[in-house]
């Protein structure tokens, strides 16, 4: 839902850094839960290269890191739209 929020602002030209950060963040959060819980389900063969699974949970886990982490969009949220201090 929120990734068509921000697909939908962005399509329109309206402002959408909070929308596209917040589904981005969920986005990858989502991801990587269902990927490791497939690992989990397949055991060892999910583990083992020779079997997607590996890849899909790999591919996962890098939207936490790139293109900017989930960190990094915490940061953008409470500065840019909570009006935190920022924190570094
Ligand atoms: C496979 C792959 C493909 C990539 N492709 C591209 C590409 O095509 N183009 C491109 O430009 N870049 C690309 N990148 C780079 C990517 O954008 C960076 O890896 C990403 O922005 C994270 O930066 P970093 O690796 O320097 O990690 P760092 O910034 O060093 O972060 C390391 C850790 O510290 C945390 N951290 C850093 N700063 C803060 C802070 N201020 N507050 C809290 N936590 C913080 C991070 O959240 C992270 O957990 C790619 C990276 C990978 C792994």
């Amino acid at each position: 839902m929120m990734v068509r929020v921000a697909s939908w602002r962005y399509d329109n030209d309206l402002p959408c850094g909070e929308e596209a950060n917040l589904a981005k963040y969920l986005a990858a959060e989502a991801a990587f839960d269902c990927t490791d819980r497939a690992m989990q389900t397949h055991g060892g063969f999910g583990y083992a290269k020779e079997y997607d699974v590996e890849r899909y949970w790999r591919e996962a886990r890098l939207m936490k890191i790139a293109p900017v982490s989930q960190e990094m969009v915490l940061n953008f949220v409470s500065t840019k739209v909570l009006g935190l201090p920022r924190s570094y």
